[in-house]
């Protein structure tokens, strides 16, 4: 069955089509599914930018459809950058936001820099009826960036001793936001199967 991922990004496209084909979905990012327009993310929560994203898609489409939307949440900003992470304080790059961070809790001490990453992901079946999930991982804001792996703000999150950016990537996919909310989707599919 044909399953559009709602995204470009081609680490994401790779690990979806990985977990979802053995399910029996043939998985095309946006792109090869012909789509070049963007939903605009408007809503207040993962939740609801995902949705967005996939509903967009899924009208034109009409068929199997997924969307992720994530980000970091940090304790001591009130939740922020939330779903701003990607374009927090307006800056450019993952090092200008990992940056502002360090900076913004400045002086922090260790028991107030909890934070997490949190992962939406909606999928919409080809008859339109919806499976919304959600996964977190809770680790703490370092001190300064560590390692060089991964991307966006995994050198500042420490998971245990270690950077998300110190750690290999079949670690981090098994804690990982992402991967718990895929795990809770795939519950839901397999259990339907
Ligand atoms: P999106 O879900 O692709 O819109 O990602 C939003 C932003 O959240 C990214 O640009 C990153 O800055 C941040 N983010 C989401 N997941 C991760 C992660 O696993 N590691 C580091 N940063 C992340």
């Amino acid at each position: 069955m044909k399953l559009i991922i709602a995204s470009n990004n081609k680490g994401k496209i790779r690990e979806y089509k990985e977990l979802l084909e053995p399910l029996g979905y043939e998985a095309v990012s946006q792109s090869e599914a012909g789509i070049n327009t963007e939903a605009e993310e408007t809503g207040e929560t993962f939740a609801e930018n995902a949705a967005i994203k996939a509903r967009a898609i899924y009208k034109l489409k009409k068929c199997a459809v997924l969307a992720d939307d994530s980000g970091l949440s940090v304790d001591a900003l009130g939740g922020e950058p939330g779903v701003y992470s990607a374009r927090y304080g307006g800056l450019s790059s993952d090092g200008e936001r990992c940056g502002l961070i360090l900076e913004k809790l400045k002086g922090v001490s260790e028991e107030k820099r909890g934070a997490s990453f949190i992962c939406a992901i909606h999928f919409i079946r080809p008859d339109g009826r919806e499976i919304s999930v959600e996964g977190r991982c809770e680790g703490r804001i370092g001190y300064s960036p560590l390692g060089e792996n991964g991307f966006g703000y995994d050198p500042i999150f420490m998971y245990g001793e270690k950077s998300f950016a110190q750690a290999d990537a079949e670690f981090k996919n098994s804690v990982s936001h992402r991967g718990k909310a895929l795990a809770e989707l795939l519950k839901a599919l397999e259990a339907e199967k």
